[in-house]
């Protein structure tokens, strides 16, 4: 060890106030930056908002100061860098970034500087690491002592159990193969126990602390609503709730996209649109406009977010259903970033659900990566369909219990968050469970009798008694449950098929027509042993009882 090596690192906090002027560190980043400062390998998980980007600077400085030299922050946005860049050259730390935007002599210009000691924090793409230039000039800092620190923001980009796989983040592997004694930090503000787990191996970092915080947003507001006229519901979400804010609004295709852009705009509202098929330069023009102005809605794909960095996104709204929990959670924490109030609102259908489920099994993955995929959209249809505290929901599923609110009534359900519709406006709810039954022995029987399985629409027919071509064809009057469901309505049938959908009673069969095929969760269903409760449609048939209040 060389003098060097030995000399303390600066006290942190005279860092935060010196350099970043905070008064102290939130949560979880005191204990992040001593244990990275000091030369610990960390896995952070913090919401977005929470304040990742000091867990990694302060510790840089830190170092810097002591004579180790310099981080090097791996980053997917070219975008972020920049702004981060920025903000550092502002409050005095020398940075840089080194990515596809520079030409041959401002590459240069930045290698002379982080040759001659004189960048704290280096940034770079994850691509950058394979060429064997930029392998070369971190050769070179580490046998100088210089090679400080390795930050890997966004760190689920590594795993394809997230929901941002980028195969250019397999690559740094080559960090700690190459640098083991080099010290890592891996941040990410998403990832529930599988892609943890996952980064943890990919990147190799078994043996480094993991800080958790809490992930609840308590200023972001959940609401789920059943799918009915998407476009109408959403226009009076935002006119009724959030007239002149800014707020994002996510589809899933980009058709989807310009169609609602435009609708929102004739309706009087400062919309546009976002998504990877505009051109680059409209693109951009779009997302500076609703950076800087107030009161603009950006319709958009998911290629729209990561990394905008806007305070006072005011509702996050999906119009589709989002591919899983870690999707929806990364996406509506856009949201209130400034800590003010936000709205999480979705809308989502059957249709959604069938949608999903097809783009899983027509992908061409492996059937271990198809199970996963399907594991994690069934836990989001669990939350939609959840009666009781989403927030709760939200949290247990990345494995946190929420600490609930005070109750002010004393009458609310536990958990109680105070800030979710489910919570704000305990839903009616009626017991499905007879209603249930007779879908399921339909879908049994139908099968038995005619050898193939149908789709939602026609054991709906069968259960309400009508009379159509296809009845006739396979004599599925013969059925005995044959208009034994008149009495419920086709929006609540189709309420119950979703919900035996998310409990894993029924699957959708993508590759055969949508066909309903029953899944082991159906048999205690059949048998009397569990009850279905669901949220009560908007038209209740007369025999629905009112369960939550009796
Ligand atoms: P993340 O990357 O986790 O989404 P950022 O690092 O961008 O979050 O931080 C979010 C905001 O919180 C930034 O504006 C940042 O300056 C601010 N912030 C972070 N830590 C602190 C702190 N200890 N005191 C005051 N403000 C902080
Ligand atoms: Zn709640």
């Amino acid at each position: 060890t060389t003098e060097v090596d030995r000399a303390p690192a600066r006290a942190p906090l005279a860092i935060l106030q010196e350099v970043f002027g905070y008064s102290a560190f939130r949560g979880q980043q005191a204990a992040v930056v001593d244990h990275v400062a000091s030369g610990g390998d960390a896995l952070v998980l913090m919401p977005t908002g929470g304040g990742k980007s000091l867990c990694y600077q302060v510790p840089a400085i830190a170092r810097q100061r002591a004579g180790r030299g310099v981080t090097l922050v791996i980053s997917p946005l070219i975008a972020l860098m920049h702004d981060q860049v920025g903000a550092l050259d502002e409050a005095g730390v020398p940075a840089a970034f080194l990515n596809s935007t520079l030409d041959w002599e401002q590459t240069q210009d930045v290698e002379r500087r982080l040759l001659s000691g004189k960048i704290t924090l280096l940034y770079a793409a994850p691509e950058r690491i394979s060429t064997p230039r930029f392998l070369g000039l971190l050769d070179t800092l580490h046998a100088h002592g210089q090679l400080s620190l390795f930050a890997i923001d966004e760190a689920h980009c590594v795993s394809q159990w997230g929901h941002d796989f980028r195969p250019e983040y397999r690559a740094l592997t080559v960090l700690h193969e190459r640098w083991p004694s080099v010290p890592r930090i891996a941040l990410t503000a998403t990832a529930d126990d599988v892609t943890r787990a996952d980064i943890v191996e990919r990147l190799q970092l078994q043996q480094s602390q993991q800080f958790v915080s809490s992930f609840d947003r308590p200023n972001i507001r959940y609401t789920i609503v059943e799918k009915k006229e998407p476009a109408a519901q959403l226009l009076r979400f935002i006119q009724n709730e959030h007239a002149d804010e800014s707020g994002i609004v996510y589809c899933q295709s980009r058709r989807r996209v310009e169609e609602l852009a435009q609708m929102l705009c004739e309706a009087g509202l400062d919309a546009m649109p976002y998504h990877a098929g505009l051109p680059a330069a409209d693109r951009q023009a779009n997302q500076d406009r609703f950076l800087r102005e107030e009161g603009v809605v950006m319709v958009a794909t998911i290629a729209f977010g990561m990394g905008i960095d806007k305070p006072d996104v005011r509702f996050v709204a999906h119009i589709d259903m989002p591919k899983n929990i870690e999707g929806y959670y990364q996406e509506t924490g856009r949201g209130g970033r400034d800590g003010e109030p936000a709205h999480a609102w979705m809308a989502y259908g059957l249709q959604d659900v069938v949608n999903q489920r097809r783009m899983i099994d027509e992908s061409p993955a492996e059937d271990a990566f198809k199970q996963i995929m399907v594991r994690k959209l069934d836990a989001l249809l669990t939350l939609a369909e959840a009666t009781d505290c989403r927030r709760a929901r939200l949290l247990a599923y990345f494995g946190e219990q929420m600490v609930p609110a005070k109750d002010p009534s004393g009458t609310h359900a536990q958990p109680y968050c105070g800030n979710c519709d489910n919570c704000l406006q305990p839903p009616d709810v009626w017991d499905a469970t007879d209603c249930a039954r007779k879908l399921l022995s339909t879908i049994y029987r139908v099968q038995q009798m005619s050898g193939i399985g149908f789709g939602a629409g026609h054991i709906m027919d069968i259960l309400r008694g009508k009379s159509t071509d296809k009845m006739k064809q396979f004599g599925h009057e013969q059925i005995s449950t044959y208009g034994m469901g008149a009495e419920f309505s086709e929006p609540q049938l189709r309420g119950v098929l979703r919900q035996l959908i998310a409990i894993g009673a029924l699957q959708v069969d993508a590759q055969a027509f949508n066909t309903l095929r029953l899944l082991d969760g159906a048999r205690p269903i059949l048998r009397g042993e569990q009850a279905v409760r669901l949220r009560a449609a908007s038209a209740k048939p007369e025999r629905a009882r009112k369960v939550r209040g009796e």
